[in-house]
């Protein structure tokens, strides 16, 4: 079969790979300049590739039902076996996050895309697809201006998230024109914009903390880590956990950090005693010095209704449980997230059920698969959304022909 790949990120270069091993005649278009352009910049650089804990209960939105065909016919032994042969050595660190020993993104990238060129697959760089049009002999796809016919067409688009770096809405756009459905898209694992009286002066401070993202009192969102202040609000990998749900919500949220998570509020509390006692001729501009970072210590006394230049002599044991347990619940609200720009994924996008789980066929379009980010399926951080998109670019590869009888 005469096979186009549209997109030639992650999903689509483990897409054209599997079938062009599988006899067919693959054509990846893709709009940028290079193939695997996003892909240079995952994990930092580093490409997070997969996860050993990937499971469909990774998945959000109830997307993980979804997901569980095509990471169960191809899951991170299989994508670790599948890079292993393309000659890549890879590390997997204690978090179960695996990254390539060489440390670069664009090692993945290489063994992908010679991979790609190797198994026969034609790359055409600098080729955005504008229109697919099917009709009863196949597919015709107008890239560059010009038309080539197809038999079946693979979308792997990406979604929004990353836009500096390639993300686009326009397999949303292609889809739709096809008869598919989009939800609503959000930006996720991406940071929080908090009101900023309080972090303005914590830019560049980072926290160990668990974090709770609360609406109207119920709590939506937990994590734990690091945070780091920002001028507008938070980041930081435990604040790239909650975005998702920060994001769907909106405006309205609190995100609350317990600054001292190692000790309860009592513990805390008996500490400060002992400081008042020790040192009160200090101001309470050094009252927790020693206890957490000097900068956030001061925000966390103001936060708490007190004047850094008082005196600590004049502090109470009432006053000491009052500060720890604003150290315990450092409170901020919470005013939107950062953009499609800034997010490392979106949160939505092609309806799930209008493609088959088991081989990634659309169930309006005949011939017409999709993997990857463009259907609604996000994952969790650390290594979850390219093991989706290593999956499910395998299975939409096969062309119906990987489905289990
Ligand atoms: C900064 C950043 C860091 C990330 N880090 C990680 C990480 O460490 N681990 C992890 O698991 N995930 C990470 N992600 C998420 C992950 O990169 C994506 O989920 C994944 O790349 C999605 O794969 P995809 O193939 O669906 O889309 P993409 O990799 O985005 O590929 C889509 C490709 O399609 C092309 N395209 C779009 N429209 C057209 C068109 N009309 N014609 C031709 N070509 C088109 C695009 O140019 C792009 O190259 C990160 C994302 C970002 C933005």
């Amino acid at each position: 079969m005469k096979v186009a790949v549209i997109g030639g990120g992650a999903a689509g270069l483990m897409a054209a790979i599997t079938a062009a091993r599988g006899g067919h005649a693959v054509t990846v278009f893709e709009r940028q300049a290079r193939v695997g352009k996003k892909l240079l910049t995952t994990g930092n650089g580093r490409c997070n590739l997969t996860n050993v804990a990937a499971a469909p209960d990774r998945y959000n939105g109830g997307a993980g039902e979804f997901t569980r065909y095509a990471l169960d016919a191809f899951g991170v032994e299989d994508t670790l076996a599948f890079f292993r042969d393309l000659g890549l050595v890879t590390v997997t660190e204690e978090s179960g996050r695996v990254y390539p020993l060489s440390d670069q993104a664009g090692s993945v990238v290489d063994v992908l895309r010679l991979s790609a060129a190797g198994s026969g697959a034609e790359l055409c760089c600098s080729s955005e697809v504008s229109r697919i049009k099917k009709d009863r002999r196949g597919f015709t796809v107008t890239a560059a201006g010009s038309n080539r016919e197809f038999d079946a067409v693979i979308i792997c688009c990406g979604g929004r998230a990353g836009g500096r770096v390639g993300g686009t809405a326009l397999g949303y756009e292609l889809l739709k024109s096809l008869g598919h459905t989009c939800t609503a898209l959000y930006p996720a694992l991406v940071q929080i914009k908090t009101d900023t009286d309080l972090v303005r002066s914590l830019k560049g401070v980072r926290a160990d903390a668990l974090i709770k993202l609360t609406l109207w009192d119920e709590t939506i969102a937990r994590s734990a880590g690091e945070v780091q202040f920002t001028d507008f609000g938070i980041s930081g990998p435990a604040v790239f956990e909650i975005s998702r749900a920060a994001s769907v919500h909106g405006a309205g949220s609190r995100v609350t950090l317990d600054l001292l998570r190692s000790m309860e509020t009592g513990e805390a509390a008996e500490i400060i005693r002992n400081r008042i006692a020790a040192m009160p001729s200090l101001t309470l501009e050094n009252l927790l010095t020693g206890t957490v970072h000097n900068r956030l210590g001061r925000v966390v006394l103001k936060y708490a209704g007190y004047d850094i230049n008082g005196s600590v002599s004049a502090l109470t044991d009432g006053d000491a449980a009052k500060i720890a347990a604003a150290l315990k619940s450092f409170t901020l609200n919470v005013t939107g997230t950062l953009g499609f720009e800034d997010a490392q994924v979106t949160v939505g996008g092609i309806k799930t059920g209008e493609f088959d789980p088991t081989t990634l066929e659309s169930r309006i379009v005949p011939g017409l698969y999709a993997a990857g980010e463009v259907l609604d399926v996000d994952g969790d951080c650390g290594g979850f959304n390219l093991q989706w998109a290593w999956s499910s670019g395998r299975l939409a590869g096969q062309l119906g022909g990987g489905k289990r009888r």
